[in-house]
């Protein structure tokens, strides 16, 4: 009987999840992951979702099949673009917005080659939120229906804003993955973008004299989420509200706070294709040689017992790793090795690189964006650091515990939420996880790393930790029916 009746709530639940980028087809970071994997466990437990992602060069590429679904060659204010239909290599079905002179160009998604926003930036996400909310509206050309569209950061901020204005419309969720980017741009782009006059004022998209996409997001969804509870709580402060902490705390009562999941397939140490060993909690001998790998790889000393740190990180202040960078030379000496993988500000590159110039075997340092090599990290590394001012979520933590790779990292939202401080009660009741820090100081990340580097040498101890962490649970499953909680008590179902 209970379970009739959630079919015939569940009968037909069907989501349009819209975002700028979508792994493996295209990814800058963490919303790219989530995009990848939470439409795939929703499908999983029958929420009937389409991801609708801009139509960039690589994607295109990658689209093994696709038809044109829908032509948009009548929209104020846009260029002609149309709909492909396709699917995501897992299965999820896929809608492209084909629009070439907007989106097939080289470089990434947001930036040229150069690092340098891509100045078209606002008419390129406000066309994507424009067909969103097509989608979402009544006059949309396909015969799918949503109800309900579902956003993600401020690249589809908008949509809100135009379903709002549009009456018949369906309702709206945007989901938080970083409040430091919202998209703000010059005020006349209310009008270039088709929006109403109206709406440029603190009761709709203006922040500070500007358009912000994300405060549009913000202040039309009907309901926010982010991700994870403990970053919904800090948003709503000054220190890492980025100036809209005010309007979420007025929302307070629609924003849930939902701690992202991983892809446990694309992250399973027994199968990752980009191991050189497999291991598992069960078998863990694999693990010595993936270290012995990662070494050889980044130009380090081949020594098994010399606790070798990851990173693989955004190189930016929001990351921390300028904490790291200053004591490298102390941890250097406990000794420890240091394994860095990422990109960035062209200073902290710059620090990390002549950094593995003075220690060489010590510190091994690619600069980029190398999927592989970020597997063989998790997996080749004894300890993971994230020492970061702030995240909404992290993922590489959730990926290192999974790795038996025990995360160090600061106390700030979703690492807070996600790693268990090792301390002798933690450790007795095999709830520990990691390590955590607390004061965002160089001296406080120094004192944690030596604490998990004189835990590494007790190899009993360890071996309790890592099992904890490979044994703790961050698939999808829960934060899917969280969000299906979500859509059903928004739709009144
Ligand atoms: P953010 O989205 O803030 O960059 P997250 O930890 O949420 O940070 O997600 C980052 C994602 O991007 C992870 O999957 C991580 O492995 C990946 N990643 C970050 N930098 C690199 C890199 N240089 N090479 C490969 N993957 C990277």
């Amino acid at each position: 009987m209970a379970n009739d009746l959630k079919q015939e709530k569940m009968a037909g639940l069907k989501v349009l999840f819209a975002t700028s980028e979508v792994a493996p087809l295209v990814k800058t970071g963490g919303l790219g992951d989530v995009s990848g994997a939470l439409p795939a466990a929703l499908c999983a437990i029958g929420v009937d979702v389409r991801v609708l992602v801009p139509g960039y060069r690589q994607v295109i590429a990658q689209l093994a099949q696709h038809e044109a679904v829908a032509e948009f060659d009548k929209l104020p204010d846009f260029p002609s673009a149309r709909l492909l239909s396709g699917v995501m290599p897992n299965g999820v079905p896929l809608l492209v917005l084909d629009c070439p002179e907007l989106y097939q160009r080289d470089g990434g998604p947001y930036q040229d080659a150069g690092g340098q926003d891509w100045s078209d930036n606002p008419l390129r996400f406000g066309l994507l939120s424009k067909i969103a909310a097509v989608l979402g509206g009544s006059a949309s050309p396909l015969n799918w229906h949503p109800d309900l569209v579902h956003c993600n950061d401020w690249q589809t901020g908008l949509t809100p804003a135009y379903l709002h204005f549009e009456p018949g419309a369906v309702p709206s969720v945007i989901t938080i993955h970083n409040m430091a980017f919202q998209g703000n741009f010059a005020p006349e782009t209310v009008q270039e973008l088709g929006l109403p006059p109206s709406c440029f004022g603190i009761n709709g998209v203006e922040f500070h004299g500007y358009l912000s996409f994300l405060k549009a997001g913000l202040y039309y969804a009907d309901h926010i989420t982010t991700v994870s509870p403990n970053y919904a709580k800090e948003i709503q402060r000054a220190e890492l509200g980025f100036g809209m902490q005010g309007l979420l705390s007025q929302r307070s009562g629609d924003l849930t706070g939902i701690l992202n999941g991983i892809d446990t397939d694309e992250w399973n140490s027994a199968t990752d294709k980009h191991l050189v060993k497999k291991f598992s909690a069960a078998r863990m001998a694999g693990k010595a040689a993936d270290k012995e790998y990662l070494q050889c790889r980044l130009g380090l000393d081949i020594v098994p017992d010399v606790p070798l740190l990851g990173v693989i990180s955004r190189f930016t202040h929001q990351k921390g790793l300028d904490l790291l960078l200053e004591i490298a030379p102390r941890l250097i000496g406990l000794p420890v090795q240091l394994a860095m993988l990422g990109s960035g500000e062209a200073q902290m590159q710059q620090a990390a690189i002549e950094l593995s110039y003075r220690y060489p075997g010590k510190v091994g340092v690619n600069i980029g964006f190398n999927e592989a090599l970020a597997h063989q990290i998790e997996a080749g590394a004894d300890m993971f650091i994230m020492p970061s001012r702030f995240e909404p979520c992290g993922l590489n933590q959730l990926y290192s515990q999974r790795y038996g790779t025990p995360p160090i990292v600061h106390s700030t939202g979703g690492l807070a939420d996600s790693v268990v401080d090792c301390t002798a009660e933690t450790l007795r009741d095999r709830t520990a996880s990691g390590f955590v820090f607390k004061g965002m100081t160089a001296e406080n990340l120094f004192v944690t790393i030596r604490r998990a580097v004189d835990l590494y040498h007790d190899q009993r101890q360890w071996k309790v930790l890592r099992k904890n962490c490979m044994a703790k649970d961050f698939s999808w499953e829960a934060s899917a029916e969280a969000y299906r909680a979500v859509y059903l008590k928004l739709l009144g179902r």
